[in-house]
């Protein structure tokens, strides 16, 4: 059976490695950290999936945590205003539910189960003289190292890269003991609050060890308010400075949150990305061609939630990929189409991440302010974080903007 190296075991490495050892592939995954470091490390991210991806995870019996995960159903989106008002806020409804599954339980349960049915895992982080070395005798490599240092060895694609700085400043706490809203019944609904010029805060229904909590999410604008994290706090400082920010900008938050408590002490993470696209292929020192995936080649800001839904979708076309080849050679050529092929879909997510770290433009406001009154806007805009290629000719498109207004009205 032909043999494959894997790279990086978060969800783009192990959703393949997993898939690829229940077809018989002999896969090695190379992981930087051992089940137990992962689990009693800090949190990574916010993880929401939704529908396709889960499915994804589900077709290869990998929806270990779907029973317990609470079921998202929806988005609550709210805009505030300079006084701390709320001046918009309404819910659109998703076709099929998203779940989100701490990446500390999940990833350390998941590289158990690639063990336990058999496949090789080496512990160690790899530099490229190491992996050089590593990949002798290996039909294909694959780095799944997610966006740190390993994917500097794959060429910037300025094309692709509007940025070379992170566009927001990240801040995330998981607690428990939060009050359910006043007003409406929002349980079960991601809260997207957007504060124009300062940033947005995010409310995730997640589970992590132990249960359900919430998963609360700063993404500030650099040099602004929300821009206060490079001291890097300890756990109960840095709750305590987001319970601060949303009594100023989001105070209608706060007043949910002013009861709640960390789920353990490394439930806080501060950080920023600084958002790139790739080429696919590299070449170590040897000559030999190695692959990228997820991350490794494509990082977007998390505004619009949707790496690990990349990673799982790009796992999945990689997959279709590599079996399709069957025995023939995994050659630079064939990685490159690999990836185009990915790219085809993971194009619209880059570019409406990008859209979405700047400031609205008009026709962006137009649609969000008219979804107040028309359900379709809404259920659409929910429903684009499961496929944000649709944003393409309505949303991201002025013109397209005004025709799909006008039809509606
Ligand atoms: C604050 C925040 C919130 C987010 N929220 C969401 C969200 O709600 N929804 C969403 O879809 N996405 C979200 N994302 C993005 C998402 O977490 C990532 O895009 C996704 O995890 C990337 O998956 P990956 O498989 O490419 O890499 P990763 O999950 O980063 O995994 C890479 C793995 O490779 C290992 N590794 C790294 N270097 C080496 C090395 N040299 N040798 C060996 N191993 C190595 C790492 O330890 C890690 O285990 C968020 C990100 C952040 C920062």
């Amino acid at each position: 059976m032909r043999k494959v190296l894997i790279v990086g075991a978060g969800q783009s490495g192990l959703q393949l490695g997993l898939s690829l050892q229940a077809l018989r592939y002999e896969v090695k995954l190379i992981s930087a950290r051992t089940p137990a470091e992962i689990r009693g490390g800090r949190v990574m991210s916010t993880q929401v999936m939704f529908r396709t991806a889960l499915g994804y995870e589900r077709q290869h019996g990998l929806n270990l945590w779907e029973a317990q995960a609470p079921k998202i159903t929806g988005l609550r989106l709210s805009v505030g205003g300079p006084d701390g008002a709320r001046v918009l806020d309404w819910r659109g409804e998703l076709a099929g539910f998203a779940q989100s599954v701490d990446q500390r339980v999940k990833m350390a349960g998941w590289l158990e189960l690639f063990a336990e049915r058999g496949g090789a895992v080496e512990y160690r982080s790899v530099g490229v003289s190491e992996l050089d070395e590593l990949s002798r005798g290996y039909d294909l490599v694959v780095v799944a190292a997610g966006a740190g240092e390993l994917g500097r060895i794959f060429e910037r694609d300025p094309a692709w890269s509007p940025f070379t700085e992170p566009q927001r400043a990240l801040a995330v706490s998981y607690v428990r003991g939060a009050a359910p809203s006043s007003d409406v019944d929002d349980s079960g609904l991601v809260r997207f609050n957007s504060v124009p010029g300062v940033g947005e805060f995010f409310v995730i229904p997640g589970c992590t060890e132990g249960g359900p909590c919430d998963i609360s999410f700063f993404e500030g604008i650099p040099g602004g308010p929300l821009d206060c994290w490079a001291d890097r706090p300890g756990p109960a400082e840095h709750w305590a400075r987001m319970l601060e920010l949303m009594r100023t900008y989001v105070p209608w938050e706060h007043e949910r949150f002013a009861g709640a408590e960390l789920t353990d002490d490394r439930a806080v993470l501060a950080g920023a990305v600084t958002p790139v696209v790739r080429k696919p292929v590299a070449r170590l020192p040897s000559g030999s061609a190695v692959l990228g995936m997820a991350d490794a080649v494509v990082v977007n800001d998390p505004v619009t939630g949707q790496g690990v839904n990349s990673a799982s979708k790009a796992a999945e076309s990689y997959l279709d990929s590599i079996v399709r080849r069957a025995d023939r050679p995994f050659d630079p050529e064939w990685m490159r189409e690999t990836f185009d092929r990915f790219w085809d879909y993971a194009r619209h997510v880059t570019v409406w991440s990008n859209a979405m770290v700047r400031p609205s433009p008009p026709h962006v406001r137009r649609l969000l302010g008219a979804a107040a009154e028309i359900p379709a806007i809404r259920n659409r805009f929910a429903n684009g974080f499961d496929d944000p290629a649709d944003f393409e000719s309505w949303f991201l498109d002025p013109a397209g903007a005004e025709e799909y207004l006008s039809a509606l009205s």
